[in-house]
């Protein structure tokens, strides 16, 4: 097919020094037999090591590598969401750096694509070197979003994966503060399949992932694909006053039939603090909503590019480029 001759592979970078020789030296070896890929993108997402000049070192001269240097840390969502903005390809490869998506599986991946599939993501059969509590907070975190959120996404996927010209249009188009790649790659439809694989370790360095980060975008997942929490709070809150007329029934029959009780000062302490407590849950939730609603109505960039460069021509260096914008249609 014409329309599927050229792959792009997106790559977002964070202080990854440690990893950046291994990984060119693997992808350089990759590509010499593999034409198909003609551009890859590393995405420097605001590194505060070497790592941009580590790769500006290791690919001058050859041809095809792109270095995209982002302002500073935007995250690893954005950085992807830069990348696959910036590519021209038929199609992309999103990426980590660490070598923990080998590269072998993207030969499945082109097949499949050239098999007329739109995305192609990598199913996780087994996750090695991940600690316990990572493996089961992930596990944890697939089972809420897929029992909450409206969009069916395949579970023990992350950002790896083949997509297609179509696709990287249709989410040039989405214009969300923080997006969550692996969930909106589900939400704009077209033809999906999978290939399994089993990860690797990390090949060197330390996850960027810090268990703040990783709360976030479990968080990010959840509230930009799901409105329950909200239909939950307003369920328990009908419950609990269901519940309190009740009880004030209860009350008013005592004070008739008076049994010479005193109410206790337990259960009202325990009353207040667990209402308390749950009423500023239920504030948070809201709040969460609410500081989205914020952010998008701020409308500003969700990143900016510092600076361009390109393997094939070092002196070239385009600066000041801005988050892409969908070209409008006149009103
Ligand atoms: N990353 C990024 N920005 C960040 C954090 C991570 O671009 O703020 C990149 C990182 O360099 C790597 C990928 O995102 O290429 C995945 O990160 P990591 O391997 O640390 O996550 P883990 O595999 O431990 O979940
Ligand atoms: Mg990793």
């Amino acid at each position: 097919m014409t329309d599927r001759q050229s792959i792009a592979i997106i790559i977002p970078v964070y202080n990854e020094e440690a990893v950046l020789p291994a990984l060119i030296e693997q992808l350089n070896e990759f590509r010499s037999s593999r034409p198909v890929i003609d551009n890859i993108i590393f995405v420097d997402d605001g590194s505060e090591d070497n790592s941009a000049e580590i790769i500006c070192e290791l690919t001058a001269g050859t041809s095809g590598y792109t270095l995209l240097r982002l302002s500073r840390n935007f995250g690893h969502q954005l950085a992807i969401t830069a990348g696959i903005n910036a590519a021209t390809a038929d199609a992309a490869v999103i990426m980590d750096a660490d070598l923990q998506d080998p590269l072998h599986v993207l030969d499945d991946m082109i097949l499949e694509w050239q098999n007329g599939y739109d995305v192609v993501y990598g199913i996780r059969e087994d996750r090695h070197g991940e600690s316990f509590l990572k493996k089961k907070t992930a596990e944890l975190f697939y089972s809420v979003f897929k029992k909450v959120a409206n969009i069916d996404a395949p579970r023990n996927v992350g950002d790896f994966r083949l997509v297609s010209r179509k696709v990287m249009d249709a989410f040039a188009q989405i214009r969300e503060q923080q997006p969550f790649v692996r969930g909106l790659m589900s939400w704009v439809g077209f033809r999906q399949t999978g290939v399994t694989y089993t990860r690797p370790e990390r090949a060197a360095g330390r996850s960027k992932y810090s268990f703040r980060k990783s709360w976030n975008l479990a968080i990010d997942g959840i509230i930009s694909f799901s409105d329950r929490p909200l239909r939950y709070a307003v369920r328990l809150g009908l419950l609990v006053s269901t519940l309190s007329i009740l009880g004030l029934v209860w009350i008013v029959a005592e004070k008739f039939f008076d049994s010479g009780t005193i109410p206790g000062w337990a259960s009202i302490i325990f009353a207040a603090f667990f209402f308390g407590g749950l009423q500023l849950f239920f504030l948070g939730i809201v709040g969460e909503y609410l500081a989205r609603v914020y952010a998008e109505v701020k409308g500003r960039p969700r990143y900016i590019v510092m600076e361009k460069w390109y393997s094939d021509d070092a002196e070239r260096r385009v600066t000041g480029d801005r988050d892409f914008q969908p070209a409008t249609s006149p009103q």
